[in-house]
């Protein structure tokens, strides 16, 4: 069977494709399962697009020839602070600093902006390494405001303060299922899903 990398040792993130990616005639691996795998990349591209074109190269200077490779990378844009977190949304309150901390920064730094000065956007990028050299690139993203205090307790890093206004809660109220219909995650992984579907369709 066709073999699929994900260049990524997050076990969450592993779940998460595997979940999105289930149905195809794909094996699904992680940069867990090879031996040779390469240290984390830096992430020092400056964009998502260009670290998510990083980690998949990596992943696949230790892949083997014929396996697929799919990198992702995403962050949170704040509108009332010029774009920060941006990239660097993972370590927003320094090094190693973990969700509850980088939440309570943003929301510091947020302390008296009033809601319609809120705005935020979540974005993702996607990078689709084939064994051919074919590479593709989606980027989705998802439009949201920053609420005043955390909210719900499903999802990760900034899911707790980060109201999607359709709905008229946060993504941690929202659980993962109605989440990633609109996430920017969800809506690139679909898109990729896609991708890989009709790629597979025309194998031989
Ligand atoms: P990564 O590049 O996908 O690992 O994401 C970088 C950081 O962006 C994460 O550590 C989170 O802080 C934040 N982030 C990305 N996507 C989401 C999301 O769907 N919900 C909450 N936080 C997110």
């Amino acid at each position: 069977m066709q073999q699929l990398l994900l260049a990524t040792r997050n076990p969450h993130k592993v779940d998460e494709i595997k979940a999105l990616l289930k149905g195809l005639p794909l094996e699904v691996l992680s940069l867990h399962d090879l031996p040779d795998a390469p240290p984390p990349v830096k992430e020092d591209k400056g964009t998502l697009a260009g670290n998510a074109l990083q980690k998949a190269a990596a992943a696949a200077a230790v892949a083997g020839k014929e396996m697929i490779i799919m990198a992702d990378d995403s962050g949170l844009e704040v509108e009332a602070l010029g774009g920060q977190p941006g990239v660097y949304a993972a370590r927003f309150a320094g090094p190693g600093a973990d969700d509850a901390a980088n939440n309570r920064l943003l929301l510091e730094k947020l302390r008296g902006v009033p809601p319609e000065r809120r705005g935020a956007t979540f974005r993702c990028a996607i990078a689709l390494l084939f064994p051919d050299g074919d590479t593709f690139l989606i980027e989705e993203s998802c439009r949201g405001r920053i609420a005043e205090s955390p909210r719900g307790s499903a999802g990760f890093g900034y899911d707790p303060i980060f109201i999607y206004e359709p709905a008229g809660l946060t993504f941690a109220e929202m659980g993962e299922e109605a989440k990633n219909r609109v996430s920017h995650r969800g809506k690139a992984l679909h898109r990729a899903r896609r991708l890989l579907e009709r790629r597979l369709e025309q194998q031989p």
